[in-house]
């Protein structure tokens, strides 16, 4: 059972078995508050030659929450809510911690409890708030610690009943803080505090729950079964964490560390694949390009043989006396022939763009040593016709009133 506040252990309520170890403490911390020093002119506080500073605690509550909200209006009642939480928490557990380290080194003390005794004396010493703890705690220094306890007094949720408001959550957040950094600082592991029922909100008392954050859930929800209020309450409890926003910015930086990285790789894959097809991309012209000047090669080579090796013997052949069928045969041979050697019939045409298809075939004939009979005859159309082509090409060509041969002319195109 929790003994009653007795005449002399009176700033704290504790279980039996704590009660040596918390009036040693008691004894400590009442001479260490008893030698005070006020100093106005300097603007000093001291109490056993430590400085201390005074603070109003409205403006740490209910005013902090207000101005929190009028400054975050934009952005909604519950999350101005969660950053004031969120501060106020950081601060009085950064303040618990350093107190409480100071204090060990003052009372020498290494045990624990006895570490954990100074606590909640020099906490109502400081006026935050009376502390009683509860028998059911048990703080042990692993993740099974437990401890549940009351702050009757709270600074905080008189704020609020002082101002005749009636808060929708509960308000004791740098009371939580407080004690979860003491107690972080007296055990040597992570502990966190939530405020789980709250005068302030209309609740029987202040109660706090501390864990390890990896049980404090598990703890909530277990005391939650035996609670008067429904469970439901109790699912939407607040857990604070210290430096949430330290934990939070840490995730966004390795997250935008990992997606740089990322950014790089496909960056350097693309600048890889880049390459490659470039690469890929020259080898391939200069396999088109061997492949042109081979085709040239080719209808080079053939243009001569024709040359060479065949028109030589037609025309012999047209020269032996044919008779009309056998003179049909060649010209239709010759047609033929002049179809295949098109190549050359290609180059003047594309040079020579005004050029009909017609007078391509004149020009080829021309080229290769036809006079206009043979063309005329080749062709199937009359001599004037063949003449008046002649005309129309040396014209196109830039030949008109020239002293040029049109034949030495086109053999010279050709190459
Ligand atoms: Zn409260």
């Amino acid at each position: 059972m929790t003994r009653p506040l007795d005449p002399l252990l009176n700033t704290v309520s504790v279980p039996d078995n704590f009660y040596q170890v918390f009036l040693t403490a008691q004894n400590y911390v009442k001479n260490y508050f008893s030698s005070s020093q006020h100093d106005p002119q300097k603007g000093s506080i001291k109490f056993s030659g430590e400085r201390y500073i005074l603070v109003r605690a409205a403006s740490m509550s209910i005013e902090f929450f207000d101005m929190m909200a009028l400054l975050y209006k934009d952005r909604g009642e519950k999350e101005a809510r969660t950053l004031s939480f969120n501060f106020l928490f950081d601060i009085a557990h950064s303040i618990g911690k350093a107190d409480a380290k100071s204090f060990f080194e003052k009372m020498k003390v290494t045990d624990p409890i006895e570490k954990l005794s100074a606590g909640p004396i020099h906490f109502a010493y400081a006026g935050w708030a009376s502390v009683k703890i509860h028998p059911m705690s048990k703080p042990t220094p692993d993740e099974n610690y437990y401890l549940i306890y009351d702050h009757p007094y709270s600074f905080e949720a008189q704020a609020w009943m002082e101002k005749g408001e009636k808060a929708q959550f509960p308000v004791c957040v740098m009371n939580a803080g407080y004690s979860s950094g003491w107690c972080e600082e007296s055990f040597g592991i992570s502990l966190v505090t939530a405020e789980v029922e709250c005068q302030a909100k209309g609740d029987r008392h202040c109660r706090f729950i501390m864990a390890h954050p990896s049980k404090i859930k598990n703890f909530i929800s277990e005391y939650s079964k035996k609670a008067y209020i429904k469970h439901e309450h109790y699912n939407k409890i607040d857990i604070p964490e210290f430096f949430k926003r330290k934990r939070l910015q840490d995730e966004l930086q390795s997250h935008k560390i990992h997606l740089e990285q990322l950014v790089r790789e496909r960056t350097d894959n693309l600048k890889k694949t880049n390459q490659r097809l470039e690469e890929a991309n020259i080898a391939l012209r200069v396999v088109l390009k061997q492949m042109e000047q081979k085709e040239t090669i080719n209808k080079e080579n053939f243009l001569t043989n024709i040359k060479q090796s065949i028109l030589p013997f037609l025309k012999q052949l047209e020269e032996s006396g044919l008779n009309n069928d056998q003179q049909i045969l060649l010209d239709r041979l010759q047609i033929n022939l002049n179809q295949v050697t098109s190549p050359l019939i290609g180059k003047l045409s594309s040079k020579y763009l005004n050029l009909t298809p017609m007078e391509i075939k004149v020009a080829g004939l021309v080229k290769d040593g036809a006079v206009n009979k043979e063309i005329a005859q080749i062709l199937n159309v009359s001599l004037n016709t063949i003449t008046s082509h002649r005309y129309k090409i040396r014209t196109k060509l830039g030949l008109k009133n020239k002293n040029i041969n049109l034949h030495t002319y086109l053999l010279s195109l050709s190459g």
